[in-house]
């Protein structure tokens, strides 16, 4: 027997991550009933393909890679310079200032929320609930305190920091949120600036919908004046290009960022990514540059409505037979009250045994998520139409 010393936060986290979990249940129900289709509407993954743009500029970059004068080998760990400043005019263009230097290119905003822990001490840390289950179970698992912020039904899932003291925290905002799709306005997000500021804490801002947005709300934190000075953003390609599969995202971490100890954030993170990440492939970073470019958000933008037409179906019939609802409008996720005070796992097995529809369980996403249920956009168009009908069945 080994006598090693193990992580012990481990046992802080459940066992399985969510969508683990529900590949489980799927699985076994699909064992059990071979001659039923299952539909699912459940993780958050893309279904279209990639953009013309983009795979035109990805054949371009493994032709290169196979030629010898136009081979490289490692990529640098912060990220091609041609990525950098393509994300930093991507902001420019939305008349946001980010230095292409405070930008660090990775592999998916999920290596980053969970790996940005590793330049941060012993703090209190405020996790909204409902929100994507990534940011809890890197704080469980690195053993600092948690605190949560509730959200719910009476403030549209938008917590505010009005219930909070002064304390110092590192806050996670989700905007639009995952799952239930509520984004913060100006005043809301300048409010979480604001506190952060006089408590001195930090902001980890997570933009990963931001292309989902529509009307006039921030698509990132640096709209809000000082937020250069208290707050992380990470940002993903997975959503907003279809790149869950390509794997690319970016973390902005401005110069700025320095603690009274005189730490600086950018430093450590710089320090951080270059120890423990080699960079991504240059076909993917080309192809992420492309998905950039204004043909390229053009050609993005295209397959984010295909998924907001998708939403609007879903949203409609909700609508029609009276089940309270939010989200579907800047993101691509619905978020839906489960009918008759039923918890999120039982009307997920419901779904599953009546009409064989996946969606996602609320409890998953945090204790304020009990008792409601996410379904996501990101299905084909017929899946959708199908799915819709079926639900519209039993609800
Ligand atoms: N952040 C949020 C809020 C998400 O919902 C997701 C994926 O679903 C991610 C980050 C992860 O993105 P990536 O595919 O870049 O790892």
């Amino acid at each position: 027997m080994m006598k090693i010393k193990v992580n012990e936060n481990f046992s802080r986290v459940k066992e399985s991550y969510l969508f683990s979990e529900i590949g489980k249940k799927v699985r076994a129900y699909q064992a059990a009933h071979p001659d039923k289709a299952v539909i699912r509407l459940g993780i958050g993954d893309v279904t279209l393909p990639l953009a013309p743009v983009v795979v035109d500029a990805m054949k371009k970059a493994v032709e290169e890679m196979g030629v010898k004068e136009t081979f490289r080998g490692y990529p640098p760990e912060y990220g091609h310079t041609f990525l950098r400043e393509a994300i930093a005019a991507y902001y420019a263009r939305k008349g946001i200032k980010v230095a292409a230097d405070d930008v660090f290119v990775s592999d998916g905003a999920k290596s980053d929320v969970g790996n940005i822990v590793d330049i941060l001490g012993r703090n209190t840390v405020l996790i909204p609930s409902p929100v994507y289950p990534v940011y809890m179970d890197s704080n469980l698992m690195s053993g600092n305190r948690i605190e949560l912020l509730e959200a719910g039904e009476a403030d549209g899932f938008l917590g505010t920091p009005d219930v909070l003291d002064g304390e110092t925290y590192v806050i996670y905002i989700c905007s639009p949120n995952n799952p239930t799709g509520a984004v913060y306005d100006r005043a809301g997000l300048k409010a979480w600036v604001d506190y952060a500021l006089t408590s001195g804490s930090l902001i980890i801002f997570d933009s990963a919908y931001e292309a989902f947005i529509k009307g006039d709300y921030p698509h990132s934190i640096y709209e809000i004046e000082g937020a250069e000075k208290c707050a992380i953003e990470i940002c993903s390609f997975s959503k907003m290009a279809g790149f869950t599969g390509t794997r690319c995202a970016w973390t902005v971490v401005p110069e700025t960022l320095t603690t009274e100890e005189g730490f600086n954030l950018k430093k450590m993170w710089a320090r951080r990514q270059a120890t423990k990440f080699n960079g991504v492939s240059y076909p993917v970073q080309r192809g992420a540059e492309a998905a950039l470019t204004q043909e390229g958000v053009k050609q993005c933008a295209a397959l984010v409505d295909y998924y907001m037409e998708n939403a609007k179906i879903i949203s409609e019939m909700l609508t029609k037979k009276g089940v309270w609802h939010t989200g579907g409008v800047s993101s691509p996720y619905i978020w839906l009250k489960c009918p008759n005070g039923m918890s999120s796992w039982e009307f997920f097995d419901l779904l599953l045994e009546k009409v064989q529809v996946v969606g996602t369980p609320g409890e998953g996403f945090g204790e304020a998520g009990e008792g409601f249920f996410r379904l996501t956009a990101f299905g084909s168009r017929e899946n959708t139409i199908e799915a819709t009908k079926r639900l519209e069945s039993i609800l």
